[in-house]
């Protein structure tokens, strides 16, 4: 396959905040990133490096001041917002840091929902939610809302949910920060064995080095730029 096939692509980015001012920060200067299909790759940054502020952009929920985002080699940079909303519906699947799961719905509903806003039929949206929460063993909480979930089944079913509109990529801002230390390892080998299982692309930005181990590729934000770790 050729360069213009990766499941994502960045070229040449570029970020600044409060330009022209006093207080400008050059937050990404010049970040190249290729994620083939099927690749995790791990982002490793200091806090306050620009970690978000990439995801954000690759997600494309942020713009950048100048570069390419192409997904399946399709050039997003300079989309409309309503085409660019459309592919993060269907392409791209995020998980942060905290869960972000509708209070007010059960872990299957929490699932189905995305899927029901991608016209998906409300039988066939609750039985891959079921399927997706069997594969990371929360099948059996799927009619408790999150109040009543652990902190790793409330990540769990935030994964589900993810992947539930079957996207291209996965990015996901520290999935895991907010465990123990036990737990967060047992929760990251359910997201592991769901991404190769699924055969998707992911970024997956986290501090801990053992976690970094266990993808295909480290890649390291510092001073604006990305290096291979
Ligand atoms: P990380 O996720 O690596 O901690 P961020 O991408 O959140 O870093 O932020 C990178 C830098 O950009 C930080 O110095 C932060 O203060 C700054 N920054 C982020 N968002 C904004 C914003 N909307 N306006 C101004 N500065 C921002």
């Amino acid at each position: 396959m050729s360069d213009a096939a990766a499941a994502l692509s960045l070229t040449g980015i570029t970020k600044a905040y409060n330009h022209g001012k006093p207080n400008e920060v050059s937050v990404l200067r010049g970040v190249d990133l290729e994620v083939a299909a099927g690749e995790v790759v791990a982002l490793v940054a200091p806090s306050g490096a620009g970690k978000s502020t990439l995801l954000h952009i690759a997600g494309l929920l942020d713009v950048a001041d100048s570069g390419t985002v192409s997904l399946a080699g399709q050039d997003f940079s300079k989309l409309s917002d309503r085409k660019r909303t459309a592919a993060r519906r269907q392409d791209i699947g995020f998980i942060y840091q905290f869960h972000h799961l509708l209070p007010e719905f059960t872990a299957l509903e929490n699932v189905a929902l995305p899927q029901y806003a991608n016209g998906v039929l409300a039988a066939e949206a609750q039985a891959r939610a079921l399927d997706l929460l069997s594969r990371v063993g929360v099948d059996g909480r799927a009619d408790h809302r999150p109040a009543a979930l652990s902190g790793g089944e409330q990540q769990r079913v935030a994964f589900c949910r993810a992947l539930a509109n079957e996207p291209r990529l996965l990015l996901a801002d520290e999935p895991t920060g907010n465990l123990d230390p036990g737990t967060s390892d047992q929760v990251f080998e359910a997201l592991m064995a769901l991404v190769r299982d699924t055969g998707l692309a992911a970024v997956i930005a986290t501090h801990n080095p053992e976690l970094a181990a266990r993808m295909d590729r480290i890649v390291r934000l510092d001073h604006g730029k990305l290096s291979a770790a």
